[in-house]
């Protein structure tokens, strides 16, 4: 009885009558898999070596490195995301000069990160493809889709990460004003730009912080034997305009700390949040208290280009003016009746420490999440510290209400965008 004791072996799958799924097997799983596995990078053939595109600056272990750096995955998504952040799309805003209408085709610049120190360096397309080994139109169709997924992105058409631009909201971190002391003809250097810096975890952005930086300025300025002062403020200033460069070109700035390093190597830095340093005044309550509203003054606020303000024998007169170069408007007082003298005028303190509302600090923790993987958790990372105790300090105290910013503009301050 031979046939009883017989053990039943299992066949190989090739041998079995009923094949079973081997989706590893599948043609389109092999394809797909061949697709986006690596193909070796080429050194750049071109001799680009200018400003706009500095392909000769790379070295075959900066090629090496990105290329690598790509295929850490074989996943597109990912790889899609990685060639989002090294791209920069957007609609070129000069009109087609042949046809005198907008253009409709995007405009793309490339980038490829320096393996030592982390600086973006833009490339031309040739090189960018080459080194990742991959298709022109694999990275089209990823720019298209991006730019036409979130329209605002592409309006900042800084090199590098554009997943964070989606919401300047979320990513506002450090504030910065610059103050330049001097003339029209003064050099910008060091001693003569103040810039004066926060973060908003600490102070809010608004009049208040404006008025306290400009304040501060004023009464530390040495301004003995003059009689007259101009204050003029100009858009987004040179200077800040320098920084925000090199900002840009590190990849990535984690710590608020960064931002001031930059901000003190390039101009003379007040820590406005720091009360031992500058005192920030609630000059807004106080102004309300002492001036009529602007609605109510002798000439139109909100139109007028230049305002005199003169000493008086019983205070201040203000004369505003619509034209940069006629002068029709005449001056006049406009504090409240009864309101006392300006000797009067004492601001409160505001206090340090500014609570950050529940949204912008649930979308920071987002941020960190995607950007560092939810498998190590972004709160182990030491370099993080900032956001954990920002994050912290929040939950034990969110019973606060958050205090409201006001609605102020560019063209006061130049915010600084971190980007993750
Ligand atoms: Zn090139």
């Amino acid at each position: 009885m031979s046939d009883c004791t017989q053990t039943i072996e299992s066949t190989t799958l090739e041998n079995s009558r009923k094949r079973p799924r081997q989706p590893a097997k599948w043609k389109c799983i092999i394809n797909k898999k061949s697709r986006y596995s690596p193909q070796l990078p080429q050194y750049p053939e071109c001799n680009h070596n200018k400003k706009l595109m500095q392909c000769k600056q790379l070295t075959m272990a900066d090629i090496l490195h990105f290329h690598k750096a790509l295929y850490q995955s074989d996943n597109k998504i990912d790889q899609d995301n990685f060639i989002i952040k090294f791209c920069s799309v957007y609609k070129p805003k000069r009109p087609n000069p042949y046809l005198n209408e907008p253009r409709k085709t995007l405009t793309s610049k490339y980038f490829i990160i320096k393996k030592n120190d982390g600086i973006m360096i833009p490339v031309c397309r040739q090189t960018f493809l080459k080194v990742l080994g991959i298709k022109r139109d694999r990275v089209q169709g990823v720019l298209a889709r991006h730019f036409h997924a979130d329209g605002k992105t592409a309006k900042e058409n800084r090199g590098g990460d554009h997943k964070s631009h989606k919401n300047t909201e979320r990513k506002r971190k450090v504030q910065a004003i610059a103050i330049v002391v001097g003339s029209s003809t003064d050099k910008l250097q060091k001693q003569n730009v103040h810039c004066y810096h926060w973060n908003e975890s600490q102070l809010p952005t608004g009049s208040n912080e404006i008025a306290s930086a400009i304040y501060h300025r004023l009464v530390n300025t040495d301004m003995e034997n003059f009689t007259t002062l101009r204050l003029i403020a100009d858009g987004c200033g040179e200077f800040l305009h320098k920084l925000i460069k090199k900002i840009r070109k590190k990849e990535v700035i984690v710590q608020p700390e960064e931002y001031v390093n930059l901000i003190e190597e390039n101009f003379t830095a007040w820590n406005l949040a720091d009360p031992q340093t500058v005192t920030v005044y609630d000059w807004r309550k106080e102004s309300k208290k002492y001036l009529k509203p602007p609605g109510s003054w002798h000439f139109q606020f909100n139109p007028s280009k230049r305002f005199f303000l003169k000493k008086t024998k019983n205070g201040v007169s203000v004369q505003g003016e619509v034209n940069y170069k006629s002068e029709c408007s005449i001056p006049r007082a406009v504090n409240k009746k009864g309101s006392g003298t300006p000797n009067s005028i004492k601001p409160s303190v505001v206090t340090v420490g500014k609570k950050i509302n529940d949204k912008k600090l649930k979308s920071i923790d987002g941020l960190l999440k995607k950007h560092y993987g939810t498998n190590k958790p972004w709160k182990d990372l030491e370099q993080l510290n900032f956001y954990k105790d920002l994050i912290q300090n929040f939950d034990e105290n969110n019973l606060e209400e958050p205090i409201p910013e006001d609605d102020f503009s560019c063209e006061y301050a130049e915010e600084i965008y971190l980007a993750f």
